[in-house]
């Protein structure tokens, strides 16, 4: 077994990579329109519901249909997970690694394939879709190696004439709800990490990226995963989100969405239902509200460069953007009029065309709430660049700054998720401090700084699941970054890293008298 190495990014420099790519969007483009059933027990169902997913940079491009399961089909495939949980759960782990690893080849080997979905569906720009079908893989292989590791078990002393051992078993049946933003990686890494602990899951995907999702399973089913193990059931959050939440025999929620959803999850999870005879666990990741703070002896470059891709990267749509530089006093102004210049050279527009920068924003309801947030901007700061949408043909939202925002502000607190980032100024390292760690969330961050002392003091005191110096808040590697964050941000479940999958499983110790 090759030790875990992340999946490189392609190289987009490169002729014949950008050809490859092209060739595989024009092969996704021939592959549009169709439509996708719900799969229970390995049985496709087509549903007189679907949910249409259409090209967020092009409103008109259907990019499939998807059935929508119903409660009842809901509940067949519980009993399916049910059923199928009494022997995938005696399958050896190893077993279930290697199917693992075979998905990770098929993918690997229809990577630019999946990334063109990314595109066509989520509106990735080349690079961020590429990112993401990598992480895909990088989630997949990391896990099937963490599982080997894990069947282990974990040494325990024994007294004379004893013989004790510790060891992790699967716990259930999982609901698993995944995001839009990395619609492949975290759909795939949070399935898989349920999967290979053996335990069996309803994949419920988000309802705007639900194609790529169906593809993920085909590859599954591909790879040899055994009917009944992973059932997916798109739907509507209130028709079976939680029925699915609130079901007696769901052993454990995963969740990745916002911290209204993640919360209403949790509550709904902690009540008892009649026939349940367990506490059910809840894996959530939530949102960000991310901090960019720069330091007055700070590379301010990398500084202004730093926050610009933070910010903006997939439209500011990710949990870990950096949607708020906190700037020291004494360098605020040039590293203002540095990051201006720099997203002034951002391009906007379809992501299929690899000189655009930046795509749409996924859907009309987060173009409308992003929209606002450039009006409540315009009363609380000074718009410095961008500020407009476009919703003619697809959901255009051009990258904004606002300065001079106070630190209480609503722009400074609450979670855009777009393409918005507000500045703050900060009297010192204690104000900057102070200023980045008034947020109810605390998921990323990152200091740029040259002084070693502050970098220390960051280290303690910049209270985030995800701390990075000199560097983006954003783009956590599998294996190497472990990503989860604090307070509002969820369950501090580090996705991609060693204690993930142990998540997913429960302790068991067994002592024999000799
Ligand atoms: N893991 C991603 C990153 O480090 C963010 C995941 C998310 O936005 O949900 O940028």
């Amino acid at each position: 077994m090759q030790p875990y190495t992340h999946e490189p990014f392609t190289n987009f420099t490169e002729e014949k990579n950008i050809k490859a790519f092209k060739d595989a969007l024009a092969y996704v483009q021939t592959q549009l329109g169709k439509h996708y059933p719900v799969i229970i027990d390995g049985e496709a169902v087509t549903t007189k519901e679907k949910i249409t997913s259409i090209n967020p940079a092009n409103k008109e491009e259907i990019i499939g249909s998807v059935s929508m399961a119903d409660q009842e089909l809901a509940e067949k495939a519980m009993q399916a997970a049910l059923t199928a949980f009494e022997s995938w759960k005696r399958w050896k782990p190893e077993h279930r690694a290697n199917i693992l690893f075979r998905a990770a080849a098929i993918m690997r080997r229809r990577k630019h394939e999946f990334s063109s979905y990314l595109v066509k569906e989520a509106g990735k720009p080349w690079k961020e879709a590429d990112a993401d079908t990598a992480e895909a893989i990088d989630f997949i292989e990391y896990y099937g190696r963490q599982m080997l590791k894990i069947k282990e078990g974990v040494p325990v002393n024994s007294r004379a004439g004893e013989f004790n051992q510790f060891h992790y078993i699967p716990l259930g049946v999982g609901v698993i709800i995944s995001p839009f933003n990395f619609p492949l990686a975290i759909m795939a890494g949070t399935t898989i990490a349920a999967i290979v602990s053996g335990n069996t899951v309803l994949l419920k995907p988000a309802n705007s990226t639900p194609v790529i999702a169906a593809k993920f399973v085909e590859l599954m089913t591909e790879a040899g995963l055994p009917k009944g193990v992973l059932n997916f059931v798109p739907g509507s959050g209130a028709q079976i989100g939680d029925y699915l939440v609130d079901h007696p025999k769901t052993r454990f929620v995963s969740f990745t969405g916002s911290r209204e959803v993640g919360c209403r999850i949790n509550e709904r999870a902690a009540k008892v239902n009649p026939g349940q005879i367990w506490i059910k666990r809840v894996i959530a990741e939530m949102g960000g509200k991310d901090t960019m703070v720069v330091d007055n002896n700070a590379d301010l470059d990398l500084a202004a460069s730093s926050i610009v891709y933070a910010a903006f990267g997939f439209s500011g749509q990710k949990c870990s953007a950096g949607s708020r530089a906190v700037i020291h006093q004494d360098v605020y102004d040039e590293v203002l009029e540095k990051a201006v210049a720099l997203t002034k050279t951002l391009t906007l527009g379809n992501p299929e065309d690899p000189e655009n920068y930046m795509g749409p924003v996924i859907d009309e309801k987060s173009f409308r709430k992003i929209m606002d947030y450039i009006e409540v901007g315009k009363k609380e700061g000074r718009l410095m660049t961008g500020g407009e949408g476009d919703d003619s043909n697809g959901y255009f939202i051009q990258p904004t700054i606002f300065a001079d925002l106070d630190e209480n502000s609503r722009l400074m607190q609450e979670e855009i998720f777009g393409p918005v980032v507000a500045f703050c100024k900060a009297r010192d390292f204690d104000h900057m401090m102070k200023i980045a760690n008034n947020t109810d969330y605390g998921l990323t961050g990152a200091l740029i700084s040259n002084n070693r002392e502050h970098i220390e003091r960051a280290r303690e005191e910049f209270h985030v699941g995800n701390l990075y110096f000199n560097r983006v808040c954003t783009g956590a590697i599998v294996g190497y970054q472990p990503f989860g964050g604090f307070n509002m941000s969820g369950t501090d479940s580090k996705a991609g890293g060693p204690d993930y999958l142990l998540l997913h499983m429960q302790a068991k110790t067994t002592s024999e008298t000799l």
